[in-house]
């Protein structure tokens, strides 16, 4: 468990537009932050953060939250691992009471498997870079490598001591379940006996980590010549490692990756690791598998620039055309470089100075679909119907972007490149519409994306168009958006002499609490009730809730309600600043946005209780004293009624 005072600490040392900006690429717009919504596809930003309330909102699909939510939502992470995880961010020691093994059993089934991995990889490490065997067999081969102690420790490389039952057996040893070690893979069980035997066996150890530094997987690579084994070999998938959504190096490269807004990827785990050496370190490796959508929406979340590094081997750039085209269906910018023959990224900066390496992928990367065209038009020379084939080719990758206009740019492109007239391609890449509006199933992205993000229209201020509920929530919203701030109230004629001015500054907490506990009113509503109350009852302390302390509650209820509360109003006041339309914001005229949600609201209320007592009145039966009584409570009603309507309109006609 971790101590609420970590809890808090964290709460308090959080910046959201960090956190967010660690997945999604933000750009700052008047106060607060505006980036592509990580929650559904779009191409153009809907997706605001405001560092002030610390809170984020999606105006396309309407996800809204605070950091840890938000970390929660987008690594699909429980609580306390999101807290973990920001905890991490921030250099944050998480305090909590001494897991027993008692309490590692009860930790849960997906703790307990990144735990087991982190583990292991440390024992690895250790195995690697101080037992004899490791030393000779794998830190030797690394070094060969060039690859330095720090780079070793920064990526946990390790190995695997060469024995049917070393780790199991270690971790067995130090209270690691027989179960867990085979969920993650590590392990396999004998089929005759219970016993485990060890999966990675006498090879150099990858970890594998997550976007949030967790070990997820491994890689173990051998160094024998034995020719039974593979070369490489990767856990199996489990709970928590599913190879297709995962890029090897993304943990280390997120940060390089935004600050360069281009996205390396390679073929392999050296590959990242000596680039990352040389100082390039926006890399990844799609590690094994071919690359899959969820791998390039990842890297979408950071950048809409990919560029492949190719070794110059021309069988495989060809087999790889099929994986770019789903990354321009991403709507993404793919860049092509080829190493020249024999070299790859890992042995061209080994042999190379880094600046010479960046240099070289500067000049040599080439848009995809123009180094497609030319790979395949020096093959077809003279053959007009390869010629023809390649044109049918070449529009179909043309034909999956997204973007009309790049679409456009890409004709003219190839058509110089091909020698063919503009028209031609043009007409192809209609008839490949055409088929596809038939099927229907198929629309190119755009037609439906572009509907989708509409901005709500401008609210107007009404009088009284609002439900109860409307009434509460607008002021529950002005009391937790500014109650610590003041404004200047008249004093009333009756009360002059008590006062040196004829103004006094009122406190809209204090304003506005008086009143609720004067006139012993309850909302409705029962969620905004246990916030005002809770409000009321800091209040009464002498102090006021800090800023954050609903957005950051533990209770995750509270926490919706109050970040709905707030960011509808932050979505008026965004529209306003984005539509540049010169309206005074709520702070500049506090007084006249207090009172005129309070006495709405208590005009709202009474018109209720008018409607009640009418009712009751209407019904049979009464005593004739309840009438009386009834009767005598309208009229009271009514003229504070019409003295509230009357102020209303006073207040809004200056
Ligand atoms: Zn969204």
């Amino acid at each position: 468990m971790i101590k609420p005072e970590t809890i808090q600490q964290i709460f308090e040392t959080v910046r959201i537009e960090e956190v967010i900006g660690d997945f999604v690429s933000l750009r700052k717009r008047g106060s607060n932050y505006l980036g592509l919504c990580p929650f559904h596809n779009e191409k153009t930003p809907s997706f605001s953060v405001s560092p002030s309330k610390g809170i984020y909102k999606c105006f396309g699909c309407g996800k809204a939250g605070n950091a840890i939510n938000f970390v929660m939502e987008h690594e699909h992470y429980s609580y306390p691992e999101a807290l973990r995880f920001v905890a991490k961010r921030y250099s944050i020691d998480i305090e909590e009471t001494e897991v027993t093994p008692e309490m590692r059993q009860e930790l849960d089934e997906r703790e307990s498997m990144f735990t087991l991995n982190g583990f292991i990889a440390k024992y690895m490490s250790s195995n690697l870079l101080s037992s004899d065997e490791g030393k000779a067999i794998a830190l030797s081969y690394l070094k060969e490598r060039d690859f330095r102690e720090a780079t070793i420790e920064k990526f946990e490389l390790g190995y695997a001591i060469d024995n049917w039952q070393d780790y199991s057996d270690h971790a067995l040893k130090n209270g690691y379940k027989k179960e867990i070690l085979v969920k993650t893979g590590l392990s396999i069980q004998k089929e005759n006996d219970k016993g485990l035997i060890d999966r990675f066996r006498g090879r150099v150890i990858f970890p594998i980590h997550n976007l949030t530094g967790k070990v997820i997987g491994f890689g173990g690579r051998i160094l024998t010549s034995e020719k039974k084994a593979a070369k490489y070999l990767n856990s199996p998938e489990s709970e928590i490692y599913n190879k297709s959504k995962v890029l090897y190096g993304i943990f280390f490269a997120r940060n390089a990756i935004v600050k360069n807004d281009n996205c390396y990827l390679v073929e392999g785990y050296t590959d990242v690791i000596s680039m990352h050496q040389a100082g390039i370190e926006n890399v990844v490796a799609s590690s094994g598998t071919s690359l899959t959508v969820d791998q390039i929406r990842l890297i979408k979340r950071y950048t809409p620039n990919i560029t492949i590094l190719f070794d110059g081997d021309p069988a495989g750039i060809k087999a790889s055309f099929r994986g770019i085209d789903l990354i321009l269906e991403q709507g993404m910018n793919v860049k092509i470089v080829l190493f020249p023959e024999g070299q790859d990224p890992d042995s061209y900066v080994r042999s190379h100075r880094s600046s010479e390496t960046e240099e070289f992928i500067k000049n040599q990367a080439a848009d995809f679909i123009t180094f497609k065209t030319r790979l395949m038009l020096d093959e077809t020379a003279g053959d007009p119907t390869a010629k023809a084939s390649l044109i049918k080719e070449i529009v179909q990758t043309i034909s999956v972007i997204p973007d009309g206009i790049t679409r456009t740019v890409y004709v003219k492109e190839c058509s110089v490149v091909m020698e063919v007239p503009e028209q031609t391609l043009m007409n192809e890449l209609n008839k490949i519409f055409r088929k596809r509006f038939r099927k229907g199933a198929d629309r190119p992205r755009e037609f439906v994306e572009d509907t989708v993000v509409q901005l709500p229209p401008k609210e107007q201020i009404e009088f009284d168009p609002l439900t109860m509920k409307g009434h509460e929530a607008d002021l529950l919203r002005i009391l937790l958006s500014y109650g610590e701030q003041t404004f200047l109230m008249e004093i009333e004629e009756d009360e002059l002499e008590k006062y040196e001015d004829k103004e006094i500054e009122v406190r809209v907490a204090d304003y506005l609490i008086d009143d609720f506990k004067h006139e012993q009113i309850q909302f409705e509503n029962e969620m905004y009730n246990k916030i005002l109350n809770e409000y009321i009852s800091i209040w009464e302390e002498g102090k006021l809730p800090p800023n954050n302390h609903f957005i950051n509650h533990n209770d995750p209820q509270i926490v919706n309600t109050v970040i709905d509360l707030l960011s509808s109003a932050y979505q008026l006041s965004d529209n306003w600043e984005t539509n540049k339309i010169f309206v005074k914001t709520e702070e500049d005229q506090l007084k006249l946005v207090v009172m005129s949600a309070w006495m709405s609201f208590k005009s709202r209320m009474i018109n209720k209780q008018l409607k009640e007592i009418t009712e009751e009145l209407k019904k049979s039966g009464n005593e004739e004293a309840d009438i009386y009584l009834l009767q005598q409570q309208y009229f009271e009603l009514k003229k504070i009624a019409n003295q509230i309507d009357k102020e209303l309109k006073r207040t809004f006609t200056y």
